[in-house]
């Protein structure tokens, strides 16, 4: 999506250790303009699916998914960071490991509000080594429900996670692919996928 592509090209700061930082646009300031053509792109690019539902983790990935939901027409449930003792009976929960901090934590999705009525579309803000979408998936495969497909804002091409997701015959649509990037320069390279539309 060559909008996203631009202002990553213009706002984005590549920090060491792969690290992209898009905190003007996404993650601290959200710009909702954006956000508003990457729900339509993903409307376009997931259309005929069944989607019900809108999945996605806490904290980054709300403001994008709530945004989705909208254009989708469907309520949005976010995997809530938990501390253990929210551990319950009434809860789906799976642990998850950080790209970028570097540690485990859990996550919880009530009973209620995920199960096998459920087509599910996964929004997500980044793809980089597949941790966070792997808890999700696994969520969903515990409550039952079909996953129809994965719509990521930004995903890193050059770390494994696409690969993992596509090789499960998941349709994963990242609106921008970082191929590459150089903290020194400041250089970043887009590619595309199988399947994108560009
Ligand atoms: P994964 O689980 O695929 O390794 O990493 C995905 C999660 O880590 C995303 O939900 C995102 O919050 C965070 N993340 C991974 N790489 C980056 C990055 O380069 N920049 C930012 N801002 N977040 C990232």
């Amino acid at each position: 999506m060559k909008l996203l592509e631009e202002r990553i090209r213009r706002d984005g700061i590549i920090r060491p250790g792969n690290v992209l930082k898009v905190d003007s646009f996404i993650n601290h300031q959200m710009d909702i303009t954006l956000f508003e053509e990457m729900a339509k792109e993903w409307k376009r690019r997931f259309a005929g699916k069944p989607v019900n539902k809108i999945l996605t983790i806490e904290a980054s990935g709300i403001g994008i998914a709530a945004i989705a939901a909208r254009e989708f027409q469907v309520p949005v449930v976010f995997a809530k960071k938990a501390q253990s003792i929210n551990l319950d009976a009434d809860n789906y929960v799976t642990k998850i490991r950080s790209f970028t901090h570097g540690r485990e934590y859990e996550v919880i999705v009530s009973r209620k509000f995920l199960g096998p009525w459920d087509h599910v579309l996964i929004i997500d803000d980044f793809l980089a080594n597949g941790c966070a979408l792997m808890g999700l998936l696994e969520i969903t495969q515990m409550a039952g429900a079909a996953v129809e497909g994965i719509g990521i804002a930004v995903e890193k091409g050059f770390q494994e996670g696409g690969r993992l997701i596509r090789q499960k015959g998941i349709q994963l649509e990242s609106l921008a692919i970082v191929e590459s990037m150089d903290a020194e320069t400041g250089e970043i390279c887009f590619g595309s996928r199988e399947g994108s539309d560009e």
